[in-house]
């Protein structure tokens, strides 16, 4: 294993130990539920609009590490956002775990890189994603619920 894999298996870790914005959102303006039944993980995101920008995003439920690892770094990513950049973000963050990104996109995904090798195992690209398909349902308000399936 290289220092970078350690270093990402660091990151991952203590997400997962201490997910960041976690926990309920009074005031939130949506809030939708993610499930994916391959892996069990259920993930409630709730999030606050001040006019275009994403003003408060938080989140609850249980999972896998990666799912809670990635779900606890979205929400640090693009809490205070503009909307379009934090959709942006989730086709780059897409992109990557899928491995349809150059490389030289995940340095500018900061953290986020180090949910990249997930990309050799397409049933933890679910657990990855999950969060962030939530986000963008969340978003642009086309659904209470998602699933990976
Ligand atoms: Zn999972």
């Amino acid at each position: 294993m290289s220092d970078l894999d350690d270093l990402y298996q660091e990151i991952l870790l203590d997400h997962y130990r201490r997910p960041r914005n976690f926990g309920p959102l009074p005031g939130a303006d949506r809030a939708v539920d993610g499930h994916n039944p391959l892996c069990g993980d259920r993930l409630h995101i709730a999030v606050r609009l001040e006019g275009d920008r994403l003003a408060e995003i938080r989140f609850e439920g249980s999972g896998c590490a990666i799912s809670t690892a990635s779900a606890s770094m979205m929400t640090e990513a693009v809490r205070g956002l503009p909307v379009a950049a934090a959709l942006s973000l989730a086709d780059r963050f897409r992109a990557l775990v899928m491995g349809d990104s150059p490389p030289a996109a995940a340095e500018e995904l900061g953290e986020l890189a180090a949910l990249g090798g997930v990309r050799a195992f397409p049933m933890r690209v679910k657990c990855a994603t999950l969060a962030w398909h939530a986000l963008r349902s969340a978003l642009t308000g086309d659904g209470a619920r998602v699933s990976t399936e």
